[in-house]
Order: structure tokens, then C-alpha cells, then sequence
């Protein structure tokens, strides 16, 4: 059988010709009848390009219906694909493109990119349908083959967002996603029935792995917008079943006092990761629209890895629930590294049909993270409950270190969250001269003249001494990734003298 996901998505789609696979800002792009042949130009056009199986494919553009269908054809042709954030710099794509060493370089006239290089050959991509690479798969018959590929081979290389360091490309192989889809399809209870509101970026595992394929595997309509605008997806609503989001998509929909139960009365499912989801966001969302947000976590080396359960009772607040179907989880810790008793936190490791081949061209850097029991070290901090169901407390790197005991951010951050007045709670960790760290708790407010002492009456009364607050700065925003995640790093860097000035 053929492996190619491609194949996998084609084989799911008898009987839905008519039905529309692609809406973007409203019109359709193509049905799912009309599908196989847009990929093919697509795949002949690439092919007249020089691309050939084994190749390497960068696109660094917006999301658009031709991004998707590029994607599709580079599988379809055996290449592989590697998406690059648009907001990277020159001098960071020319490293990437250093790393990856791809055949052919697509981008958007509105995304930056290097001087072009000898060997390396260069077509646009544009939301309009007007740059050179769908002008040229418009020109050409298509080419309806796609390409046989084995489990193992790769489909695609995505850099991890790298908030510190250099980014490292993680190799999915076509059964990590055909896998995770599967998993999904089943564990969300997907069916033809489903229409999906995506306005997730593309070039993000969650995005392109899971809105994208989520629709392609299931026969689902994806309605695709450029990206998160609150009024269009307000608007669109009551005409889709599935929204996934990261947590800033639902606070700036709660933000809204149009965002009402009755736009939300046709979702079967709102889906949330790729940051914690706060529980007094959580709470408020279902005390708006009688429904609960659907907590998933996932990371680009793994795809998805665990989700709340599906009926409206197994989605609990603060946690991220279980181990997806064949999927294997533990949380370690000690000298030995060995598995720890529920409640105690220690680093998540996982194995599993989901997880990446490691990292393009990094050898020590795999070898680091995936043992020789092939349990891979996600560098996320957690605990399990009796049931097995996990919550994370963290990244590894931001655990604090207090006076000689261990602060995990994400506990401080729920219970700062949930005082009154306060919006978003970040925890970092300073230098400090007597304790090595310093709590320092940076807090998004209603008020901006919201007084800390409140925060910090909140903080005495519910955290042991040792966990709380040296500081308290109310800021007016957190810097963010381009998923909504906090770039920790960077606040960091900016509070590093507070107490060693
Ligand atoms: P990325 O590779 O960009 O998808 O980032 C993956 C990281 O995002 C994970 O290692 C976690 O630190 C974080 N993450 C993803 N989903 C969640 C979640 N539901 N709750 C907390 N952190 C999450």
C-alpha cells in the first residue's frame, strides 16, 4: 500500500466529489471531486521546476488555498516539505536554507528572503493566486500521480519555533502524520459531516497536521482564513462545526459581546493548544456559550501526544488529559531518570508512531533527545493523576530555582490569573543574590492602574512562602510567538537586573 499521505487522503474522499474541500474567505477553491487534479498541476509544476522525490521544498509564505495545495503536491511528488515562519529575517532564512539545503525556495513578494543562490531555484506564492509557481501549475496538465513512499520516509521538516538557540528541524515522516490523524479523527469524533473554521498559521504543526489534515482525512470542508480576525470568525461560526484555536484566539473572541451562545449553538468542538489554556478562560468560555474548549497538547517533534477526553465532562480545565491511541507517555525524574508516582512532577517523555525521526542533520542533538528506548524528552515539566490524565507545569528550562526549591511557572500563573482584574499572569525566574532566583510575576490587568498588592494579598493567602512573588509589574502586554506563546526569554533578558543592578 502506499504510504504517501496524499494517497491516504485521496483514498477517503469516494463519494464527496461535489462536496466543497477548500473555502477560503468564503469561496470554494475547489471540491473534493476537483481536488486530485488542482494537486496535479500543482505536483507539474514542481516537477517542471526540478524537484524530484527526496528533495527538499521551502515555502515561506502567508496562508493561503495555493500554500495548501503546494504542500499536498510536494508530498505528492515523494519531496519533502519545510514551511518557514514568514516573519523570519533574511540573515534567518539564509541559515535555514544553509540547514535544510532545499531545491527550490517558494515565498510570498510580501515575506523577506535572501539574495537568490546558485543551485537553489526560486517561484512566489501569493494569497491572490498571482505569483509564478500557481501561474505555472495553471498553464499545466495535471499530473495525477503521486508518488509511492514507505511509512518511514519523510514528508516533512519543520523548525521548531526556537524562542533560544538555533532552530532545529524536526523530520516527520508520512506515518507521524498519518498516524496522528487517525488518532484524532477518532479521539474528536471527526466525520464527513464536519465543516472546520481554520485560521490557524500553516506553516505550524497545528495548523497545517491538524486543522488542514483534520478536514483532508475526514472529507470535512475547511473553510481557510489569512489568519485570526475575531469579527470574521464571529461571522463565520454558525456555519461550521469544529474551530481550533491557541488561547489568545479565545480571549480576544470573549473580548467580544457579540460572540454570543447563540454564534456558538451549530460547534460540536473547540479545540485548544500550543499554549496553556488558563482556567478562568476556560470558565468564562462555558459560562458564555454553555460549552467546553477541547485542551489538546502537542509539540512539532510529536504532533499531537494527549487530549481531554471528548464528552463535555472529560474536558477539565488546566489539564491536557490522556495519552492519544498508541501513544505511550511518563514522567521521570531523579538521578535514575526513573517513572514518578502520580502527583510528583518530573520531565515528559513520550514514544509512539507519532514522533519525528529526530532532528535534520543534527545527530547529537537527536541522540540528546530520543534515549535508546526511543522515549523522546520532550523538555516539558509535568504531573499525572491517578487516572494517568497529565498536566503540565511547564518547559523544563523555566523551572525555577528558589532558595534550593522547585517553582513550576504554570501553577502560580492559574492561581494569579483567577484574582479579579487580573487578564494574564507570566512567572519567570531573575537572578537574585541570596535566593539564585527570584519569582517575578508579570501580570496583564483589566485596570492598568490595577494595584499589585492585591496580587500580592492573593499570593500570600494561596502559595507557600518559597512560591511567591519577589515582584510584581503590571505590563501592558507579553511579547508572543507567532502561536500566542510567551516568549519567556526575552522577559528574562528584560527583568535580568532587577535585583543584581
Ligand atoms: P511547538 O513545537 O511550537 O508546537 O511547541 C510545543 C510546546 O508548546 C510544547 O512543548 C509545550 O511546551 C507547549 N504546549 C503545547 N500545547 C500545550 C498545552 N495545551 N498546554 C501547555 N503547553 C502546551
Amino acid at each position: 500500500m502506499n504510504a504517501n499521505l496524499v494517497a491516504i487522503f485521496l483514498s477517503r474522499h469516494a463519494g464527496h466529489e461535489a462536496k466543497p474541500a477548500l473555502i477560503w474567505n468564503g469561496e470554494t477553491v475547489c471540491t473534493f471531486g476537483e481536488l486530485p487534479a488542482r494537486i496535479g498541476q500543482y505536483r507539474a509544476a514542481l516537477i517542471a521546476l526540478g524537484v524530484k522525490r527526496g528533495d527538499r521544498v521551502m515555502v515561506k509564505a502567508e496562508n493561503s488555498p495555493h500554500f495548501a495545495l503546494t504542500y499536498l503536491a510536494v508530498l505528492a511528488v515523494g519531496a519533502t516539505f519545510v514551511p518557514l515562519n514568514p516573519a523570519y529575517t533574511p540573515s534567518e532564512v539564509a541559515l535555514l536554507v544553509e540547514d535544510a539545503d532545499p531545491v527550490l525556495l517558494v515565498h510570498s513578494s510580501a515575506t523577506a528572503v535572501p539574495p537568490a543562490q546558485d543551485g537553489i531555484a526560486r517561484a512566489t506564492l501569493e494569497a491572490d493566486g498571482s505569483g509564478s509557481l500557481s501561474q505555472l501549475a495553471a498553464q499545466l496538465a495535471p499530473d495525477l500521480a503521486v508518488e509511492a513512499m514507505a511509512e518511514t520516509d519523510l514528508a516533512a521538516i519543520l523548525f521548531t519555533s526556537g524562542t533560544t538557540g538555533r532552530p532545529k528541524g524536526a523530520m516527520l515522516m508520512h506515518r507521524n502524520l498519518s498516524s496522528n490523524v487517525a488518532a484524532l479523527h477518532e479521539a474528536w469524533r471527526f466525520s464527513d459531516a464536519d465543516s472546520i473554521l481554520h485560521t490557524l498559521p500553516l506553516f505550524h504543526a497545528h495548523g497545517l497536521f491538524v486543522a488542514l489534515h483534520l478536514g483532508l482525512y475526514s472529507a470535512a470542508t475547511v473553510h481557510l482564513l489569512g489568519r485570526f480576525d475575531a469579527a470574521k470568525v464571529v461571522a463565520l461560526l454558525p456555519t461550521v462545526s469544529v474551530f481550533m484555536g491557541v488561547p489568545t484566539f479565545y480571549t480576544r473572541l470573549l473580548d467580544r459581546a457579540d460572540f454570543t451562545r447563540e454564534i456558538t449553538a451549530n460547534i460540536r468542538l473547540f479545540v485548544c493548544g500550543s499554549a496553556p489554556l488558563l482556567p478562568s478562560v476556560f470558565t468564562a468560555f462555558e459560562e458564555r456559550t454553555g460549552q467546553r474548549i477541547l485542551e489538546r497538547y502537542g509539540m512539532t517533534e510529536a504532533v499531537m501526544i494527549t487530549s481531554n477526553r471528548y464528552e463535555q465532562d472529560g474536558r477539565i480545565a488546566g489539564t491536557v488529559g490522556y495519552p492519544l491511541p498508541g501513544v505511550e507517555l511518563r514522567v521521570v525524574g531523579g538521578e535514575g531518570r526513573q517513572e514518578l508516582p502520580p502527583g510528583e512532577v518530573g520531565e515528559v517523555e513520550i514514544r509512539g508512531p507519532n514522533l519525528c525521526a529526530g532532528y535534520w542533520r543534527r545527530p547529537e542533538a537527536t541522540a540528546e533527545a530520543i534515549g535508546p528506548d526511543g522515549f523522546f524528552v520532550t523538555g516539558d515539566t509535568g504531573f499525572r493523576d491517578a487516572s494517568g490524565r497529565l498536566t503540565i507545569a511547564g518547559r523544563s528550562k523555566d523551572l525555577i530555582i528558589s532558595g534550593g526549591f522547585n517553582i513550576y511557572p504554570a501553577e502560580l500563573e492559574m492561581v494569579l490569573a483567577d484574582v479579579e482584574g487580573v487578564t494574564d499572569v507570566a512567572i519567570i525566574g531573575v537572578p537574585h543574590p541570596d535566593f539564585g532566583e527570584a519569582v517575578v510575576a508579570l501580570v496583564t490587568a483589566a485596570q492598568p492602574d490595577m494595584d499589585p498588592a492585591v496580587i500580592e494579598a492573593v499570593a500570600a493567602e494561596k502559595l507557600a512562602r518559597f512560591k511567591q512573588p519577589k515582584a510584581i509589574r503590571i505590563v501592558p502586554e507579553f511579547p508572543r510567538n507567532a502561536m500566542g506563546k510567551v516568549l519567556k526569554a526575552d522577559l528574562r533578558k528584560a527583568y535580568a537586573n532587577l535585583f543584581t543592578a
